[in-house]
């Protein structure tokens, strides 16, 4: 565990060395959850962007996207279930004074009976080499059961404390299996609490009469306020979506795991508006075609499972995450639900307006349901930056730390950089690089040793380094550097912009989906 750790440690000190995440406000010593992306950062963030947008919006015909604004009508989260029910059940300990989400101190809980069982596997799959048969040993281990058997009891009781909402029995949980706060290592424990989770401003001057409104928790109901606006004027037909990428706010209780847990964050999410009882077959597509888009990025498919929800939200029918290996376990990065017509529906019991589709083939109207799918950029940021980080040891005490980014979405494609700082290669360089900076993000690079310039763009997952020598001036050819293999070819000036428009454009990312 403690390795993990480490490595989670060395990923997140990368991040700021090399430009890509910062602490926010850092000289006046940081805001709690809350980051900035540097010029590495937004170039990485804006093309995982990117990569969801276009596989939404143009490889769908029926996906159109909005941008709605962060600011709407108080009545709206009030007619969504956020004013009163986006809570999260919080405990603070006495003695450390930190406060904690009760459900979280449990899972972490019912993790270690995980972790158990998995180390038993581990020690026995070493034990008894390639006869080894783990199905049989899950099946038959005293210990394994065992094992299993708690973590169902507890699993079970969280699981109905959560359904029936009962904060006194997720307190005697903790108190039962003997949960101590990691700080003070106690057992002094509040009651647990709801806390909303929504940041209230005012609008308008208190004269007036000042209006609370809430920053939004999520960019979906800026979709579901639009959906008479875009079903109208796009004339779309059912099936169709609505996407949008924007900023959400929730001023969550424990906010850690760097970018995994932000108070600011970002989300990319598709509403899909259905016909009444065709969900669950658009759920399991929508399932099926996120996973794709997921491991079509090639982090590696074993990285991935669903886990689907027991405890659904009331409106829910079916619900499911996608969750990405990260250095700190299985995390939730992208959220699958089928929402019924619950939230159509609540808004037109709130503004009094009717939100309804005419189906032509149906001969009748109705309020459509939706698949929601709502993705984090922030954690999609950091399982990638996490899965793609290595320190790599070379052979001969050399080593490299370096960013496997799938090349279409690393933040720059290409370095142009001249072997010495003299002779005429500055300038020839500098020619390639304009040749290349309208389709390319193209650095240009003429300090220190070509090691050390190849070092600097492994670190930030360049993709290609293009080394411009005396040669080049004779025969027009330079060096093509390959960021993984560290392979070096020869090639014509000419051939360049073929070559990296096909390895390193998202279209070949996007191919690849349909
Ligand atoms: P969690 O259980 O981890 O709090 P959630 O189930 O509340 O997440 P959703 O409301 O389904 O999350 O939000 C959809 C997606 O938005 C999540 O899958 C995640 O990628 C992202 N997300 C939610 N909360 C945060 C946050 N505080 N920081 C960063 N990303 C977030």
């Amino acid at each position: 565990m403690a390795k993990q750790e480490d490595v989670f440690k060395t990923i997140i000190a990368h991040a700021k060395e090399y430009g890509f995440v910062f602490q926010s406000s850092e000289i006046y010593d940081g805001l709690s959850a809350v980051y900035d992306y540097g010029q590495n950062g937004v170039e990485l963030k804006n093309n995982i962007k990117r990569y969801w947008w276009e596989a939404m919006t143009m490889l769908h015909d029926n996906i159109v996207g909005i941008d709605s604004a962060i600011f709407m009508h108080p009545t709206i989260w009030k007619a969504s279930g956020h004013v009163d029910a986006f809570n999260d059940p919080l405990i603070d300990n006495r003695d450390s004074k930190k406060r904690y989400r009760a459900d979280v101190l449990i899972e972490d809980e019912i993790a270690k009976f995980d972790d158990k069982i998995n180390k038993e596997v581990a020690k026995a799959a070493k034990r008894f080499g390639e006869s080894f048969d783990e199905a049989m040993f899950r099946q038959t281990n005293p210990r394994v059961l065992e094992n299993a058997k708690k973590r169902e009891e507890l699993h079970t009781r969280f699981s109905e404390a959560m359904n029936a909402n009962d904060l006194a029995e997720l307190k005697q949980i903790i108190l039962d299996y003997e949960i101590v706060d990691p700080i003070s290592g106690t057992r002094n424990w509040t009651d647990v609490r709801q806390f909303n989770l929504m940041f209230k401003t005012e609008m308008g001057s208190t004269a007036d009469g000042a209006m609370d409104v809430y920053l939004r928790p999520e960019t979906a109901q800026g979709i579901f306020v639009n959906y008479l606006n875009v079903q109208k004027t796009g004339r779309m037909r059912l099936p169709f979506g609505i996407a949008q990428i924007g900023k959400a706010f929730r001023n969550e209780i424990v906010a850690r795991q760097f970018i995994f847990r932000m108070r600011e964050f970002e989300q990319m999410e598709m509403q899909f508006f259905v016909r009444p009882g065709e969900e669950l077959k658009w759920f399991d597509f929508w399932r099926q075609t996120r996973l794709k888009w997921h491991k079509n990025l090639g982090l590696g498919d074993t990285k991935y499972r669903f886990h689907d929800h027991e405890k659904l939200a009331h409106y829910a029918n079916a619900a499911t995450d996608i969750e990405f290996e990260m250095p700190f376990g299985f995390k939730e990065v992208e959220g699958i639900h089928s929402r019924t017509n619950f939230d159509l529906s609540q808004h037109e019991k709130y503004s009094g307006k009717k939100i309804q589709y005419f189906d032509p083939e149906l001969n009748e109207s109705y309020v459509p349901y939706v698949i929601e799918t709502s993705i984090g950029v922030d954690r999609m940021f950091l399982s990638v930056f996490c899965s793609c980080y290595e320190d790599q040891n070379l052979g001969n005490g050399d080593k490299r730390a370096v960013l496997h980014f799938p090349a279409p979405i690393a933040p720059v494609k290409c370095a142009v950089l001249p072997l010495v700082k003299k002779d005429g290669l500055p300038e020839k360089a500098r020619e390639i690089q304009h040749r290349l900076r309208f389709d390319f993000t193209c650095q240009y690079d003429e300090k220190d040793s070509i090691g050390k310039r190849y070092r600097r763009q492994d670190a930030i997952g360049t993709p290609y380094c293009i080394t411009v020598d005396h040669q080049t001036l004779e025969d027009g050819t330079v060096t093509l550097r390959e960021r993984d293999s560290m392979e070096q070819n020869r090639l014509s000036v000419d051939e360049l912009e073929a070559i990296l428009k096909e390895k390193v454009s998202l279209n070949t990312l996007l191919r690849k989906l349909l």
